[in-house]
């Protein structure tokens, strides 16, 4: 019997699933398939929190499958080499595919679609991870947008109504049980940092509530987003007219991955050429102290606690930590923007490089190069009883704790004389 194969990548759910839901909708034999691929294992540690997740999340979907008499292929390996050998194994009709767009993710896809397509069998795409794709907001010459709010506007006009795939049926899935590895066959362990589950209820007051860190009245919906444990589409589809904010977060997401996609030179080069000219002080010793958080400003410090714990940071401490290290330590943001890749829970290529490049000035509708947050008064600000940063940085008010590694207006005047000075006219 032929075998059709749905492969899971960033869209780790069975409902509201578009490409297995047209796979079990046009084919009677279909195999769900997971490949733990060894091009990006191969950079993270053996606990990864984020491996970890992905792993749990496939034993969940796996003991699902199996309650239905199906189960889940994982695979381990480099993926050319992995389809080449499935090729061996099955009888293979088609594979069905939720597109991803980034870079590697492209040309990967390309790869496998040719091995494919020299055996005759085609490898069928579908938009998934967004409402919006690749081209489908531009402006009226045909150009893509690079300023966020007439591209929010013009997603908004196109947008009218969410359609969400109806629950998959099990009987069409492939009739076999498979083995599902234990973490160590994987080369992995157990992590210690948890994603946590997300929730909506925070979205009625989030115009108010979301800039103070230690409220913590976000969605935590990032690595849901990122793997696919929900999908976009349900949880628009749970919004109101009164969400416009949150909701026009939602927009800056596929507005970041527009960004990726019309402009992959992005990924290590500043989005505007202008920018090259600057000569980053990277002082190693420098660095270090903004990754331990001990640059003796307490929100910066604070901040870099939490994502080195948690695997998680507050957006607002996002902004200010960054532009801190841009712009206070004249640090390259690709440094700061690594470092995030690294630690983050919901780290998306997309996002951080928009949101980093976005804090260095360098973006496409960056900050001015001349805007300089003032982390104290940030501080004042957004946690005016100091209840988020005596959480991190218990030892505030003791010797211990470094006196500020910079003087505020001593760097913001640095900077602002570096960036006049160095970006090219
Ligand atoms: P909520 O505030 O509840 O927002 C809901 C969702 O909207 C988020 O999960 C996310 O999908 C989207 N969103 C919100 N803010 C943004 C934004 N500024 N840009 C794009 N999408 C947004 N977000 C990532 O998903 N991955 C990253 O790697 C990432 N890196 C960042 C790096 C820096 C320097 C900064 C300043 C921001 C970064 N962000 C990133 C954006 C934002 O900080 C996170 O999406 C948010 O803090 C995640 O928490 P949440 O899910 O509770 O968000």
């Amino acid at each position: 019997m032929k075998t059709t194969i749905f492969w899971f990548r960033r869209d780790l759910r069975l409902n509201d699933n578009i490409a297995l839901y047209e796979a079990l909708s046009k084919k009677a034999n279909v195999l769900p398939l997971f490949i733990f691929d060894e091009h990006i294992l191969e950079e993270l540690p053996r606990d990864d929190a984020r491996v970890y997740f992905i792993y749990k999340t496939l034993q969940s979907i796996h003991n699902q499958l199996h309650s239905n008499n199906s189960s889940l292929l994982i695979r381990k390996g480099k993926p050319e080499e992995v389809w080449a050998k499935l090729l061996q194994e099955f009888t293979i009709d088609s594979v069905f595919i939720n597109k991803d767009y980034e870079p590697y993710a492209i040309k990967r896809d390309a790869q496998i679609k040719e091995l494919l397509h020299h055996n005759n069998i085609p490898l069928l795409a579908y938009k998934d991870q967004v409402v919006f794709e690749e081209s489908e907001v531009m402006k009226a010459d045909g150009t893509p947008y690079t300023v966020f709010t007439p591209y929010k506007n013009k997603w908004l006009s196109l947008f009218d109504s969410v359609d969400i795939k109806p629950m998959i049926s099990y009987k069409n899935f492939h009739q076999t049980f498979y083995h599902f590895p234990s973490l160590k066959e994987l080369g992995f362990v157990a992590s210690h940092i948890r994603v946590k589950d997300f929730s909506l209820d925070v979205v009625d007051d989030y115009e108010t509530k979301r800039n103070f860190p230690a409220l913590d009245e976000t969605s935590y919906l990032g690595p849901h987003l990122r793997f696919g444990t929900i999908s976009i589409r349900q949880v628009i589809a749970q919004l109101s007219k009164e969400n416009a904010v949150f909701f026009s977060e939602l927009i800056w997401r596929e507005f970041f991955m527009q960004i990726l996609f019309h402009f992959p030179k992005v990924v290590s080069n500043n989005f505007k050429a202008k920018y090259d000219g600057i000569k980053w002080l990277n002082h190693e010793h420098d660095f270090q102290r903004w990754c331990e958080g001990n640059t003796g400003y307490p929100m910066v410090d604070a901040g870099m606690r939490q994502l080195n714990q948690t695997g998680y940071m507050h957006n607002r401490v996002r902004m200010v930590v960054a532009s801190f290290l841009c712009k206070h330590l004249l640090i390259d943001w690709r440094l700061g923007e690594v470092y995030f890749a690294q630690k983050l829970l919901d780290y998306e290529l997309a996002s951080n490089n928009g949101n980093w490049q976005w804090a260095a000035g360098t973006g496409c509708d960056a900050a001015p190069y001349f805007r300089v947050f003032n982390p104290t008064e940030q501080a004042k600000k957004f946690d005016a009883q100091s209840v988020y940063i005596r959480k991190w940085v218990p030892e505030i008010d003791t010797d211990n704790y470094p006196d500020p590694m910079v003087d505020h207006s001593f760097a913001r005047k640095r900077a602002i004389d570096k960036y006049k000075k160095e970006i090219i006219s």
